[in-house]
């Protein structure tokens, strides 16, 4: 492992100040940090450990609920405020790693964790443009049956690993961040890049910049709201696809939708052209079949995942044929 600086935060301003050197990196559950760190993908001078620091659920001025970064994964899952108006969330995170992992991983770190395309860790035998720019991509003719199969390109086929972020993006979730220049905030949807030419840069947010909290808007129908997650194994394994959705039924008909993908692209994939086809239309199955056919219609699968395409789509009617059972 690569030497580094190791400084211990006492608050969210003193953990900006140490964070904000290039190099600097932060510290939480450390679930995926410290694994990169071990394999020298990643070598940062500085590690600011941010443990503790924001780690509180609350409701939100606009009624909704603000996460803070630190909470970890596991204690999200069993607020009850969060399973009751939120259960696609609790789901979500309960379908990923391990019940260890999640008791130490942490909100900011699970949004921020990185790709576990196999080329990417395999440092001395592989070829990776997100780890080493313009060095190529041994995914694209390789083994790559886990990999993305919409929004891709010649440069990184990469998936975005997290199950909790593609329940966040279905709830239309917030990020708040923080800074030397100032706070903002960002639509989990747009945190995340597609890869493009440059696909060692995954989010939007500056060196400096640090996840202080999500927050879920007060979203009615969210509590009909759930995640499913099709994987190799039942447990402790990455989805080859997942659905977050959330509907608000009347009169047998989609009064509004939210639906979003995992395993399938480099962030977690909002389904907008699905929810447009859905959304005011009376929900049946052909309805269902014809939005996911929209949504999957340009995807582009590799040698191994042409598979994904179908699924998905049949994930997505299973699931939305869930919510509109529920309701019955
Ligand atoms: Fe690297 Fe992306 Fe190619 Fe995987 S798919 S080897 S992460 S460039």
């Amino acid at each position: 492992m690569t030497p580094f600086q190791y400084s211990r935060a006492i608050s969210i301003d003193d953990a900006i100040r140490l964070h904000g050197t290039v190099g600097a990196k932060c510290l939480a559950g450390g679930t995926n940090l410290v694994d990169l760190m071990r394999e020298a993908i990643e070598r940062p001078t500085s590690l600011v450990d941010v443990t503790g620091l924001s780690a509180t659920i609350q409701e939100s001025a606009g009624g909704g609920l603000i996460i803070g970064a630190a909470v970890r994964n596991s204690a999200v899952a069993e607020d009850p405020v969060v399973r009751m108006r939120y259960p696609a969330l609790a789901r979500a995170i309960l379908a990923g790693a391990s019940a260890q992992i999640r008791n130490m991983a942490t909100v900011g770190g699970n949004i921020l964790q990185r790709t576990r395309c196999m080329y990417f860790y395999d440092q001395d035998g592989s070829r990776c443009n997100k780890r080493t720019p313009g060095q190529g991509c041994d995914a694209l003719e390789g083994f790559n049956r886990m990999h993305a199969i919409l929004g891709s390109s010649p440069s990184c086929v990469a998936t975005h690993p997290s199950d909790m972020c593609v329940a966040l993006a279905m709830l239309d979730a917030i990020v708040h961040v923080k800074g030397i220049r100032g706070e903002r905030t960002i639509p989990l949807t747009e945190l995340h890049f597609l890869p493009g030419n440059n696909p060692e840069v995954e989010t939007q947010l500056a060196y400096d910049e640090l996840i202080v909290a999500i927050e879920l808007p007060a979203l009615s129908f969210a509590q009909q709201s759930t995640y499913v997650k099709v994987r190799d194994r039942a447990s402790y394994a990455f989805a080859l696809v997942s659905v977050a959705a959330a509907a608000d039924v009347q009169d047998d008909k989609f009064k509004d939708v939210r639906l979003a993908l995992g395993g399938v692209a480099h962030k977690p994939w909002r389904a907008f052209k699905a929810e447009s086809l859905l959304r005011g239309e009376t929900a049946t199955v052909e309805l269902i079949r014809a939005a996911a056919e929209a949504e999957l219609a340009d995807a582009k699968p590799l040698r191994d995942n042409a598979f994904k395409i179908e699924l998905a789509k049949r994930t997505i009617a299973s699931v939305l044929s869930q919510l509109l059972n529920s309701k019955q």
